[in-house]
């Protein structure tokens, strides 16, 4: 407590150390002159000499004690109180000289060494006030009262308390008096200018420090960097508003906490490894972590410690992090950015590679088997240009669920890019296996989609290649599915190829094919076939369908099936369609001009051809040129291409049929048309597809199927056809179930033109 109490350090910064310092100072003083007081009065005693103060003396000095004594405790403890009163340092100052001048006068006025306290007083006056004048007119204040109590005794208006060692007679020495009096005012003089000037630059300099304190307070407070300052076992003392808002919590609620409660668990050695560094005087270097704020988020920073040290001993310690969060997650995001397609959030090449790296060295040295699947959607482009983008993005998206749904969590799904997905299996036991699973997918995507109040259906080639069978490197496994995908487009699509090396070859000659197709129409290398139709009661011709032929001037005769689906990805299928159409509508009449009984002619139709916005007026247009009746054109779409996108089929097939056009929906059996869609496409003739016919009088499943399309024929008052007829058998069933058409090598092949003429004269005559 005492310690305490005369504990001088204090700085002059503000006024409630000033003043705390003069107080601390009076309570020195009031102690010291009691102390010589009790001397004074002990040397009497022992000198069995009279204290030389009278009682009414006494009293004086008694009042005066009594009442420096309570001003210095006001002082001392009550400040803030009396701090509003207007002049309360000078009044104190003043209450100070009188009391000096009562205890020179009580130690023998111009005798007492104690004016050396009118000093103490203006040292106090400089160090309480600002004002230099005030100061000046203090210690002359003080030098006054010394010369006017020396005044007052020299002319025994007042009287003297002589201390024993003194000799009254020097109260009475003009001169002396009058040198003492100066000498006093000198020093004090001095004390004055010393004291202000001294004061002047203690304040000028705390002034500078303060400004810069400040300026470092704010730039903490507006730091966007998480600052915090703690004790070097990491109590905090101060935390930043950057911090605060990071972490939730205010400065208030941070006691008792320390550095470490904030860290995360995985972070926290590291962390703590850091801070012991910087307080052993260690270069700090910056590390990365994770602080946990109020709300249990983590808050990712990148941050250093720094310690401030004090005679060698850590004093305190520095934090300063940055939240790194959305910097860290902008780079995740740039990452997955970069690995994954951004549509479906499938992994992409790039990554795909990187697992069949992985995948196929883990099968080599186990090894087991690796198969990658090539998926390429049929006919995508047509919903992309018939739908827009959008509904194209959800297609895909959906296909990306059911290809996820079929796999297995080790498996990887992902897209290369348009309509191209490609899977790998990781160790499947066989072969069959791989088959099952392509089938299942096969299956999968083949079932009705629902997109933006859409009902679409889209079907899908797939390819195949299998480690370490078709292996060489990593991208030849790539380029194998690839080149079994192809195939399996050529073969029809919606099927699934393993590859094999002759497909090498086939790939080499779709290769030549497709450079070659773009001179081919200029070059008149097509020309088209035509196969009858005939009704299964009389036998007479109905229709004759225009089936195209390649002849190559190397390659030989292409068959349609080689190069429709190359002519349909390069667009050549609008012109080569339109030509085939042209074609078949001038041979038409040109039979009929022949005399002979008038026929439709049929022509298969591409989906590329339908989505062309001009299609309708393109067909239009060409019957104009030709001048053929519409009535005699037929028309055969697939069921695939119809239902892919319904609705704008049933748009296309109305207008056809107001331009009298025959609608045949070829390939019947295959698609997924419900009763329900037949009955609004304005069609005229269902085609069951060549594969159920094929069988039909042999396999239940085959003849149940043909039998219920003429059923549903029949309730839609739909004539029905049979395709690729070549037995008596299935001649036989077809009639028994009350076909109404049929077509197929056992009537015709497809013949050339003129042979065509000569069917239809013998026909005639039937
Ligand atoms: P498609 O429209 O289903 O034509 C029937 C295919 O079956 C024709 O093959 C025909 O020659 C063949 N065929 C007919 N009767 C029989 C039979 O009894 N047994 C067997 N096994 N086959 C028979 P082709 O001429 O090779 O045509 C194949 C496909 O090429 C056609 O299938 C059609 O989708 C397409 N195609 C042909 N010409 C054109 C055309 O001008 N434009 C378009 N877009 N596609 C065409
Ligand atoms: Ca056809
Ligand atoms: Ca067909």
């Amino acid at each position: 407590m005492l310690s305490q109490l005369f504990n001088f350090t204090s700085s002059f910064a503000d006024v409630r150390d000033r003043t705390t310092l003069i107080a601390k100072a009076r309570w020195l003083l009031l102690i010291l002159a009691s102390l010589y007081a009790a001397c004074a009065a002990l040397f009497c005693l022992i000198s069995e000499q009279n204290i030389p103060t009278t009682p009414k003396q006494l009293t004086i000095i008694g009042l005066s004690v009594i009442t420096i004594l309570s001003y210095n405790i006001i002082y001392h403890f009550y400040y803030e109180t009396i701090l509003r009163l207007k002049y309360v340092d000078h009044f104190q100052i003043l209450l100070d000289l009188l009391f000096v001048t009562i205890l020179v006068y009580c130690s023998s006025s111009s005798a007492s060494w104690l004016w050396a306290l009118y000093l103490l007083v203006t040292l106090e006056a400089s160090i309480l006030l600002q004002n230099r004048n005030e100061i000046w007119l203090l210690g002359t204040l003080g030098g006054l009262m010394f010369g006017g109590l020396l005044l007052l005794g020299y002319l025994n208006i007042i009287p003297h308390i002589n201390l024993p060692f003194v000799d009254p007679e020097l109260h009475y020495k003009p001169l002396y008096l009058l040198l003492k009096w100066l000498w006093v005012c000198l020093l004090n003089a001095i004390v004055a200018i010393a004291g202000a000037a001294l004061m002047a630059a203690i304040r000028q300099e705390r002034k500078a420090v303060k400004k810069s304190e400040a300026e470092k307070v704010a730039f903490m407070e507006s730091a966007h960097d998480l600052i915090f300052h703690c004790t070097p076992d990491g109590k905090f003392l101060y935390v930043n508003p950057a911090w605060q808002n990071a972490l939730g919590y205010g400065l208030d609620e941070l006691s008792g906490k320390t550095v470490l409660d904030f860290i995360e668990e995985e972070s926290k050695n590291r962390c703590m490894d850091e801070f012991h560094r910087a307080l052993r005087g260690d270069k700090a270097s910056t590390l990365e972590g994770h602080l946990v704020s109020r709300y249990g988020t983590h808050v990712m920073v990148e941050g250093s410690f720094s310690c401030t040290f004090k005679n060698g001993r850590p004093e305190s310690m520095w934090g300063i992090c940055r939240d790194i969060t959305a910097r860290k997650e902008a780079q995740e995001q740039l990452h997955h950015m970069a690995h994954h397609d951004m549509l479906t959030d499938l992994p992409n090449r790039f990554t795909f590679t990187d697992r069949l790296i992985q995948a196929k060295a883990l099968a080599k040295r186990e090894k087991r088997l690796l198969a990658l699947l090539f998926l390429d959607l049929d006919r995508f482009k047509m919903v992309n240009d018939t739908l827009g983008h959008a509904v194209g993005d959800m297609m895909l998206q959906e296909v990306t669920n059911r290809l996820q749904s079929c796999v297995r969590e080790v498996d990887t799904v992902s897209r290369f890019g348009g309509d191209e997905f490609v899977i790998l299996l990781v160790n499947p036991e066989t072969i069959a296996d791989i088959e099952r699973l392509a089938q299942q997918i096969l299956k999968k995507l083949g079932q009705p989609m629902v997109i933006d109040g859409n009902e679409l259906f889209i079907t899908t080639s797939i390819g195949i290649s299998i480690f370490p069978n078709d292996d060489t490197n990593t991208n030849d496994l790539i380029k194998k599915a690839d080149i079994a995908m192809y195939q399996a487009k050529a073969n029809g699509r919606n099927n699934c190829q393993f590859y094999c090396p002759d497909m090498d070859m086939h790939a080499q000659r779709r290769l030549i094919l497709e450079t070659s197709l773009r001179k081919a129409l200029d070059n008149e290398e097509f020309y088209i076939l035509y196969q009858p139709k005939v009704d299964l009661q009389d036998n007479h011709v109905t229709a004759l369908e225009a089936l195209l032929r390649w002849q190559h001037p190397t390659l030989g005769l292409i068959p349609p099936n080689d190069f429709i689906s190359l002519a349909e990805e390069s667009g050549i299928i609008v012109p080569l369609g339109e030509w085939v159409l042209r074609e078949a509508c001038t041979q038409a009449l040109g039979w009929q001009r022949e005399g002979l009984p008038a026929v439709r002619v049929a022509v298969n139709l591409s989906g590329f051809q339908l989505e062309r916005k001009d299609f309708v007026e393109r067909v239009k247009g060409i019957l104009e040129e030709t001048g053929l009746d519409g009535k005699y054109l037929e028309v055969e779409i697939t069921e695939t291409v119809i239902m892919q996108n319904p609705e704008f089929a049933v748009n296309i097939l109305n207008q056809l049929r107001d331009m009298g056009i025959h609608i045949s929906i070829d390939d019947f059996g295959t698609g997924y048309s419900s009763l329900a869609h037949l009955k609004r496409f304005s069609v005229n003739t269902l085609k069951i597809d060549k594969s159920f016919v094929n069988d039909v009088d042999l396999n239940d499943t085959d003849a149940a199927i043909a039998t219920t399309i003429i059923a549903m024929g029949k309730i839609l008052n739909l004539s029905v056809i049979a395709e690729g007829v070549e037995t008596e058998g299935q001649l036989d069933f077809l009639k028994k179930v009350n076909c109404n058409e049929m077509q197929g090598y056992l009537f015709s092949e497809p013949l050339p033109a003129d042979k065509i003429l000569e069917l239809l004269l013998s026909n005639k005559q039937l």
